[in-house]
């Protein structure tokens, strides 16, 4: 009781000084009431730095477990790079999932194959429990097949094995909850497609009215908003975190921040979360831990600068993976806007200068990424028909902003990508032959979806650019951050792409989505509890 009643304080304090207003659509504090100009502090049960996906999922969970919560955003709008996640959310053994024909044999046989071989002993392991569930499944073929199971085979594999598989494991269990979860604050991710590294169709995307799929990021994020507000949630905007606090004891005691107007303040709370995403957007970081990555443009929002693990680390915090920087295939290189993996889940085929296909277009984004930069020029055409963008409302976007060029033929689709037009024209052909028959003896793809044979055709020019850190803060199963000797430091939590660990080496597409709204969940849950304390 007593801890409610403290708990219902610190609400009314901080709504009191920082006038958080439940209907503004930025959320700025009210910095000019006088008794905090005086203090320049703040004070709430959990302080969570950073509003992408992660910060506000962590948000709305620690309000929802009765903590008062300040969230610190350095730029004028929420979202991060959570806004621009175009695809979807990977989850495993949903009723979504369930809705769909089985048609992905293939994918797992080909998982499995490959998996049971590996020299990796946690691969191979989850592989022989995946092969006895495949086993099972087709004694009495019965709904879709996915499992728990598998979804951590595809992580591990996509992550070339170097994965903290108990963070694997956290991701993959808390998936479908995660979706569910997902409703319960209006977002409902109904459409399930095919993804790079996926053996089934796994990732799930919001639509439309009119049933077309839509970028997830900017249909989640205000989403999460909304509910952080409702659930009485104060955002201290353009405000920076600048350092941690920390007592004698080494405990995380809150934050000191500069507001847009050079105000410095302090933000006081018995448990910090960081969610302070990666550092894509920092080049000179990028460049310090992979220097082959000097020169690319980055999809990322430019907040992600890895300020959380410069913070986290200077109170002691270990770092994992530093070095695993992600390039992602399709990114359009005049605007480094990026073109989601979706459209090659759906169909679409790359081609090079020469006209022809090169690699499995649903491969991992490494390996994908690798093989454009082989070609000529270190470029690729993503290639779609009219049949998909009239079922994608995000293509139609690439189209209305100028990325695509258009043809009503395949000859004249080459004509404006300046491809030979016979062969570019072979290439289609042979292309929609390989989907009537499901086998594409050249690149060995799996997943086909519908033919390229509705014009107008169209296609947008892509190269690789950087997308997403993998590597960051070490966390553990109650996403603590850890020091160098594998100890909690006490009151700091983090989630999202500031921690790493959970994708190893790479992402897989959906997975990021995924680790936002698992781990988020937990970093708030953990640090209510906490704050309980
Ligand atoms: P995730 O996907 O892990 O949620 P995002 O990139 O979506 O990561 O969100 C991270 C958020 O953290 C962004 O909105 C970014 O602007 C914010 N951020 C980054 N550094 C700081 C900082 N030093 N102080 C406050 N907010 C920060």
């Amino acid at each position: 009781m007593k801890k409610i009643l403290s708990a219902i304080l610190s609400v009314l304090l901080i709504v009191g000084v920082a006038g958080c207003s439940s209907n503004s659509s930025q959320t700025t504090q009210d910095s000019k009431d006088s008794e905090q100009q005086e203090t320049n502090k703040y004070a709430a049960d959990v302080v969570v730095i950073g509003a992408g996906g992660a910060g506000m999922t962590a948000a709305i969970t620690a309000s929802q477990n009765g903590k008062s919560v300040i969230v610190i955003e350095t730029l004028a709008i929420v979202g991060g790079n959570t806004s621009r996640a175009t695809g979807g959310m990977n989850a495993t053994e949903t009723p979504e999932q369930q809705k769909n024909e089985f048609g992905e044999k293939n994918g797992v046989e080909k998982t499995l194959e490959s998996a049971l071989a590996s020299d990796n002993p946690e691969i191979k392991e989850l592989a022989e429990t995946v092969k006895a569930q495949w086993d099972e499944y087709n004694a009495d073929p019965k709904g879709y097949f996915d499992t728990v199971e598998l979804m951590e085979l595809d992580t591990l594999v996509g992550g070339k094995g170097i994965n903290d598989l108990k963070l694997v494991k956290l991701l993959c269990e808390n998936s479908a909850a995660g979706i569910e979860w997902l409703k319960t604050i209006g977002a409902d991710l109904t459409s399930v497609g095919s993804f790079g590294g996926a053996s089934v169709m796994r990732i799930h995307r919001p639509v439309n009215e009119e049933g077309k799929t839509v970028s997830v990021g900017s249909y989640l994020v205000p989403k999460l908003k909304e509910a952080a507000q409702a659930n009485g949630v104060t955002f201290l905007m353009e405000t920076h975190a600048d350092s941690l606090l920390v007592n004698e004891n080494n405990e995380v005691i809150g934050v000191k921040a500069t507001q847009a107007d050079g105000t410095e303040i302090e933000v006081e709370g018995k448990a910090v979360v960081l969610a302070t995403g990666g550092f894509g957007a920092n080049l000179e970081m990028v460049a310090e831990y992979d220097p082959a990555l000097e020169g690319f443009v980055t999809t990322n929002a430019p907040g992600a600068l890895g300020d959380g693990i410069a913070m986290a680390t200077a109170v002691g915090a270990a770092t994992v993976d530093m070095d695993q920087i992600q390039i992602h295939p399709t990114v359009e290189q005049g605007t480094s806007a990026l073109i989601t993996e979706g459209l090659r889940g759906d169909g679409a085929i790359l081609v090079n200068a020469e006209g022809v296909r090169f690699c499995d277009e649903v491969g991992t984004r490494d390996v994908v990424s690798a093989a454009e930069i082989a070609q000529t020029g270190g470029f690729a055409w993503l290639v779609v028909d009219n049949k998909m963008v009239e079922k994608s409302a995000v293509i139609q976007g690439y189209i209305k902003s100028g990325y695509m060029v258009e043809g009503e033929t395949f000859e004249n689709l080459a004509t404006a990508m300046g491809v030979d037009e016979t062969v570019f024209a072979t290439t289609m052909n042979d292309w929609n032959r390989c989907v009537e028959e499901k086998k594409d003896p050249q690149f060995n793809r799996t997943s086909f979806a519908e033919p390229l044979n509705e014009g107008p055709y169209y296609a947008v020019k892509i190269a690789p650019g950087i997308h997403h850190t993998m590597g960051g803060l070490s966390i553990n199963e109650n996403a603590e951050v850890l020091d160098a000797s594998g100890n909690a430091i006490a009151g700091l939590f983090a989630a999202g792409e500031v921690t790493g660990g959970v994708h190893g080496a790479n992402r897989l597409g959906g997975n990021a989505v995924c680790d936002i709204i698992v781990f988020g969940r937990l970093a708030g849950t953990s640090a209510a509890d906490y704050a309980f304390k």
